[in-house]
């Protein structure tokens, strides 16, 4: 094992009290510790003296606190001052609301300062400067500092006084692991001297070198540790291959044509049925393109080769949806179609089990249960999971594993960004449906904030008069839900009962969220879909894949707390019929970011173009709203600034699978460690 697995408790310096306060960070083996790396660096490379101050650009002094600093209140204020000064000169610092900064400082401390200084009434002064209090010895005071994120009881000066014994100690581990021809063909910097200058740099340029290849290192490892699986899976399972790809009888039956697009994936999908190693298949198409047509005459296939197909969707009332057109769809052909959910009695249950393990249905469309002990099918051939993000990773490992080496369709609505797809997806195949199904008009959306209620009321009759139905989404389902913001969230359950009682008294007003049953959830979805409800209160359950045509109005209530892909998501639960629709999100933030984040919506029905914008407004862990997002977390690579990098890791590792497709060569023996380790953490989130 290599040595930097050790605990932290190896390095000099650091006893079983500081590496309690390291394990609040994350850190606990060397490695961890070394790969804290800086979030921001100060420059103190250039210190000015009093004498040479220029007003409003960010500068560095070294001085001497002059004088105690004091406190005093002016209006709403406390104003911190303290005067500081070198042998050239002297100024005042100052601080709003931070009376605690009296006490940080006292008179004799020396200090670096570094702010803006600006003339001031007469006066210089410097505003809320970040400082630095010196040990007398210079030595430690210039150069480029790095800062770490820190947590209560370490300093970061004791921090980085510990990376940097840690690096002296283990210096001899921090080797290169790249084979040659890689080094060469991508021009990086090597491993150790990316390890030492990222904390330490003399220069930015050093910096940004070793940046580039520490980000290098983790998608290379990550994309690395993805092709190998997939060559594992590809050689050494012998796949369920499918002979007869004619579905012509599907199409037959089918009330509309293919799209081209549709066409192309389905050709696609032929192609990896036949070859004899699973389908290991990913199709991205915006709401409403028509995927599940495509998922249909998959499991047809399936039926056609004599195997079962399993499709599981994420929610029951999705699955629910899917059963329900796989009947209309499958069961005149000849398919026997079953349904299996958490929901079922243990007599249905037990039924549907027996049917798919003595191969009675031909096709199962379930939610998790399908992956549930118990559940064992005679002759699985295909997967289809719909809305796979929702998924852990484990349960679709968990399905697959249901069959020899099925093949697996997955099936996503978000569209995600291209850096993500190769990150989430970099071991599968890809097809992406382009355009909507004819006739789809583009949803017309506003941003509004709450004095709009009355109009949107007046919005909502005059929807519902022309025949059609309303969707309000809430971002809770109870005003506690989200112990963070309690009050300003508009509660489904809550805003339902209010709309109904006191607004809409003439109108069936529904109310759907997860927390309930699933027989009442189906039960109001059906009576929304058939019009009895006119307006249905929800939560974000309906943000997948639910279709009701009819339904042309969507408000969405505190919009701002919805991530776009997510608020793209629920918006294609309207125009999916003829009529024109529309779709309002409704929020009272008047912050910038959130009327920027917003207005991206405003102006693009592009599911993908909203992915990018939402990936670079709010960074990718939030691309998906809160629930697990799969994507694997990068300590310094950044999925959207770092695209070039990304390429080049992709580049090198095509490079390296072309030279030694099973890494077996010595110079690939401490990458094939760093995949290993990689692997073992369970880090590679994209589908196994
Ligand atoms: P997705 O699952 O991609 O969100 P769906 O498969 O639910 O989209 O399709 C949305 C709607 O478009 C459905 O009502 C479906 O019947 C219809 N549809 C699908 N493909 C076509 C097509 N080629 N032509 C016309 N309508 C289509
Ligand atoms: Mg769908």
């Amino acid at each position: 094992m290599d040595r930097l697995q050790e605990q932290v408790t190896e390095v000099t310096g650091i006893g079983a009290s500081r590496a309690r306060i390291l394990y609040r960070l994350g850190i606990s083996t060397v490695e961890d510790l070394l790969t804290h790396f800086p979030r921001d660096y100060e420059d103190y490379r250039a210190v000015t003296h009093v004498r040479d101050i220029v007003p409003d650009e960010e500068l560095v002094l070294k001085v001497r606190v002059l004088s105690a600093p004091r406190n005093y209140r002016k209006g709403k204020y406390t104003i911190t001052q303290v005067r500081i000064g070198d042998e050239t000169g002297a100024l005042t610092a100052v601080w709003f609301n931070q009376p605690y900064m009296a006490k940080a400082l006292a008179k004799d401390d020396l200090c670096l300062f570094r702010g803006k200084v600006q003339r001031k009434y007469n006066q210089v002064q410097m505003t809320a400067p970040a400082y630095t209090k010196l040990d007398e010895d210079i030595e430690a005071v210039s150069g480029i500092r790095p800062v770490y994120k820190l947590t209560s009881g370490i300093s970061a000066k004791v921090l980085s006084g510990m990376i940097h014994q840690a690096l002296e100690q283990y210096d001899d581990e921090l080797h290169e692991y790249l084979p040659l021809y890689i080094r060469r063909a991508t021009e990086l910097t090597d491993e150790n001297y990316a390890m030492h200058h990222i904390h330490f740099p003399e220069s930015f340029e050093e910096k940004e070198w070793s940046r580039t290849r520490l980000a290098f290192d983790e998608f290379f490892v990550q994309q690395a540790a993805l092709k190998r699986i997939r060559r594992t899976m590809e050689q050494e399972r012998v796949g369920a291959r499918f002979s007869d790809l004619d579905i012509q009888p599907f199409l037959d039956a089918l009330p509309f044509t293919l799209t081209e697009d549709q066409a192309q994936v389905w050709s696609d999908i032929a192609h990896d049925l036949a070859a004899p190693y699973p389908m290991n298949r990913l199709v991205q198409g915006d709401v409403g393109s028509g995927k599940t047509a495509v998922a249909m005459a998959c499991l047809y296939a399936a039926y056609r080769n004599g195997m079962q197909g399993a499709m599981m969707a994420p929610t029951e009332v999705l699955a629910r949806q899917h059963y329900a057109e796989a009947q209309k769809r499958l069961e005149p052909l000849g398919l026997r179609v079953g349904y299996l959910a958490g929901s079922l009695k243990s007599a249905e249950r037990k039924k549907i089990y027996q049917a798919i393990e003595e191969g009675t249905v031909d096709v199962v469309i379930g939610t998790h249960a399908l992956i549930q002990e118990g559940v064992s099918f005679k002759r699985l051939g295909l997967v289809v999971t719909d809305e796979q993000h929702r998924f852990g990773v484990r349960q679709r490992v968990a399905l697959t594993e249901k069959a020899e080496a099925p093949n697996v369709l997955v099936m996503t609505a978000t569209p995600i960004p291209r850096t993500l797809g190769m990150i989430l997806y970099g071991d599968m195949n890809i097809s992406v449906i382009h355009t909507m199904p004819p006739g789809r008009k583009p949803v017309k959306t506003y941003t509004v904030d709450s004095s709009y209620d009355e109009r949107l009321y007046a919005f909502i009759r005059r929807e519902v008069a022309a025949g059609h139905q309303v969707y309000i989404i809430c971002p809770a389902v109870e005003e506690n839900e989200e112990a963070e913001h309690p009050l300003d969230l508009t509660s489904a359950v809550e805003y339902q009962a209010y709309l109904q009682s006191e607004v809409f008294p003439d109108l069936s007003v529904g109310l759907l969220h997860g927390q309930m049953k699933a027989k009442d959830k189906d039960q109001v979805m059906e009576r929304f879909a058939s019009g009895e409800v006119q307006v249905l209160v929800a939560t974000t359950v309906v943000e997948v894949g639910v279709n009701v045509p009819n339904a042309t109005l969507m408000i969405i209530e505190n919009a701002e707390r919805f991530g776009l892909a997510q608020l793209h998501q629920l918006r294609g639960r309207v125009g999916r019929g003829q009529a024109e629709s529309y779709c309002v999100l409704k929020t009272d933030s008047d912050k910038p970011d959130t009327r920027k984040r917003l207005k991206v919506l405003t102006d693009s029905n592009d599911g993908f173009y909203i992915s990018e914008e939402d990936l670079r407004l709010r960074g990718a862990g939030d691309l998906f709203g809160q629930r697990q997002h799969g994507l694997p977390d990068f300590k310094i690579a950044n999925l959207y600034e770092d695209m070039e990098i990304l390429r080049t890791a992709q580049n090198a590792c095509t490079l390296l699978f072309e030279k030694d497709p099973e890494l077996s060569g010595d110079d690939c023996y401490f990458l094939r460690e760093k995949i290993d380790r990689f692997l073992a953490r369970g880090q590679v989130l994209g589908s196994l």
